[in-house]
């Protein structure tokens, strides 16, 4: 078929950040798009995310307004267990070369952003998809209840263990040998800043990161495998690991109680990046690469899909596309463009943290501009970035470089 003069039908499984993100774009560019999602209702849970640059323009050309949400962070602070100074990232100046503020922000705001003035009757909740199937130019997709549904494009946003992931024969995610304790405390001294403070021991590491208001997110990353055996007193365990590696560590330890620990442990897993799938299905976000959270680009990558994917599917439907101009060939053209950027982002997520004092202080000399500039440089290099500029000319979103958070 060349070029489609009516909108795609476009089905999305799964109503998470991706999920949303992805249906957000596709319908401002005028497709036909329905969200299911398996649970009742549509809402985040667990702490904050890190919303780099990357992730804060895909946000801009969606139209999702972010002023005021969570904290903009102006530096990073990275030490040792035993207080000796590793390096102070200047995230303020990363942001004003990367274009765009970075902050910290609660997954409930960032999903409450998103779906504010989104069609809900979009979503339909309670539709767990259990199986795929083609059907000649399009793909039906079966639920739990008996019910299916038929589209032109399927866009698997099911997270880690997702189905689509499972139907299209991409390998399932493995263990990466870690997990993090994560959540959110309301620590008003430690909260009221705009530093992130990350302490790393050699057999373990941790993060305090203002993330809005007295929130402030916590994580205390330790080794994990699946023998892995909860503890009666989990805020024990965290205490006798992390106790006394700094002041504001103890405040917030003893803030923290067992029922903080409730939702987590967060084992760490890394997906193989799959190959270009078939026919008129793809996938995004976390079910395509979810990743060890290190980097904090997690939900940045899935906005980053979401903008190389709209506009694949946008060129489909101008029938402008140089690279074909069926739905097949825009997916795999997406595919292949995100492959080895997300590949790269996923695999620098997944180099160890935790290292003893004899290998972080060679690390310590490299001075803290070189170490700003080569994130800063690697962001660049990941975030596809001349398309994003142009994506954002096009929509006529201004850029809005930070100047003192
Ligand atoms: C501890 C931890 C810390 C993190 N910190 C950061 C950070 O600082 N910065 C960052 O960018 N990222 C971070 N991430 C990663 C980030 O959370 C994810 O990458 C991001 O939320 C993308 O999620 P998603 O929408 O792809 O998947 P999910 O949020 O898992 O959403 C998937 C949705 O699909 C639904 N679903 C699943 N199966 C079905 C089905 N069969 N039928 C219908 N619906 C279904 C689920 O109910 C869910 O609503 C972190 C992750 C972890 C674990």
């Amino acid at each position: 078929m060349s070029g489609y003069a009516r909108a795609l039908r476009v089905l999305v499984v799964g109503a998470g950040v991706a999920g949303i993100s992805a249906a957000r774009g596709l319908l401002r560019d005028g497709h036909d798009v329905t969200v299911f999602e398996r649970r009742p209702d549509v809402r985040a849970a667990g702490g904050a995310v890190t919303i780099w640059s990357n992730g804060d323009s895909v946000l801009g050309q969606l139209g999702v307004d972010m002023d005021g949400a969570g904290r903009r962070l102006a530096s990073v602070r990275a030490v040792t267990s035993t207080g000796r100074r590793l390096a102070t990232l200047d995230v303020t100046t990363m942001a004003r070369r990367l274009g765009a503020p970075v902050r910290m922000v609660p997954r409930r705001v960032l999903l409450d952003r998103l779906l504010d003035g989104f069609p809900t009757e979009r979503i339909r909740c309670n539709s767990r998809v259990i199986a795929l199937a083609g059907t000649g130019d399009g793909v039906r997709v079966d639920f739990g209840d008996g019910s299916t549904v038929e589209g032109d494009v399927l866009i698997g946003a099911d997270g880690l263990h997702s189905v689509v992931r499972e139907c299209v024969g991409a390998q399932g995610a493995r263990p990466t040998g870690w997990c993090s304790w994560q959540g959110l405390a309301a620590v008003p001294e430690v909260a009221d800043s705009d530093a992130g403070l990350m302490i790393i021991g050699a057999h373990g590491n941790l993060g305090l990161w203002p993330a809005g208001g007295t929130d402030v997110q916590w994580w205390f990353d330790l080794p994990w495998s699946y023998d892995f055996v909860r503890p009666q007193r989990p805020i024990e365990l965290i205490r006798s690991h992390f106790s006394g590696w700094s002041d504001p560590v103890d405040r917030v330890l003893a803030t923290l109680t067992d029922d903080d620990l409730a939702r987590s442990p967060f084992p760490h897993f890394r997906h193989p990046i799959p190959r270009a799938g078939r026919g008129p299905v793809t996938l995004l976000g976390d079910a395509a690469h979810t990743m060890p959270p290190t980097l904090a680009q997690g939900t940045n990558q899935a906005l980053l899909d979401t903008m190389v994917l709209c506009k694949a599917l946008a060129d489909v439907r101008r029938g402008t596309t140089g690279r074909g101009t069926d739905v097949s060939r825009a997916l795999r053209w997406y595919e292949k463009t995100r492959r080895r950027k997300v590949m790269a982002v996923s695999w620098m997520a997944s180099l160890p943290v935790s290292h003893g004092e004899s290998v972080l202080r060679p690390a310590a000399l490299i001075s803290d501009r070189v170490q700003a500039s080569a994130l800063t440089t690697f962001l660049r290099v990941t975030s596809h970035r001349r398309m994003s500029a142009q994506i954002s000319r096009n929509l006529g979103v201004v850029a809005k470089i930070p100047s003192s958070p």
